[in-house]
């Protein structure tokens, strides 16, 4: 039980690594790197454009997975950055992650069941209960008559969603 719960968090952790900071983010994450690191150093250890490891390092600094301090360097005098990834916060990087997603979840599913929909059955336009009655319930770009959207399928699916995240946040 517990082992399930470890890979379940390693792979929701490397899935937020992937979104946000794609997949030089997660050769860096998966690399295990204890300490202090400079983005030259790692773009030559492993061959990848400094510039594309930048890119990942600042997408987990947004996050909170990786820190940086600036220093000059002793033997060139130039500022360099000094990263450090944070692999004691993953778990705690993971929940806030989690729980922004579902809070986002639930106003989809509050905006989606406040507001009755209107739909033009070619894909034109959706539109409000007071447009569509003011277009007379007609697409305004075709003239097709306008159905009701039945969203209730869709707001389930986002609810069973919410469930899921709330259940993995229970268990962190
Ligand atoms: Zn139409």
């Amino acid at each position: 039980m517990k082992a399930e719960t470890t890979t379940g968090v390693e792979e929701l952790l490397n899935e937020l690594v992937g979104r946000v900071a794609g997949e030089v983010g997660l050769i860096l994450f998966s690399l295990g790197i204890e300490g202090e690191f400079t983005d030259d150093q790692l773009s030559l250890e492993l061959g990848i454009e400094i510039n594309e490891i930048r890119k990942a390092l600042f997408a987990l600094y947004e996050i909170g997975l990786a820190d940086y301090v600036r220093r000059r360097d002793d033997e060139t005098g130039w500022m360099e950055y000094y990263w450090r990834i944070n692999y004691n916060k993953a778990v705690e990087v993971l929940k806030r992650e989690l729980e922004k997603t579902a809070k986002k979840l639930r106003e989809k599913i509050e905006a989606e069941t406040s507001t009755i929909y209107y739909i033009c059955p070619n894909m034109c336009i959706k539109v409000s209960y007071n447009d569509a009655m003011e277009f007379n319930f007609e697409c305004p770009r075709c003239g097709a008559m306008l159905d009701y959207l039945d969203c209730s399928k869709a707001v389930e699916k986002i609810e069973e969603e919410v469930r899921k995240i709330e259940e993995i946040l229970k268990s962190l």
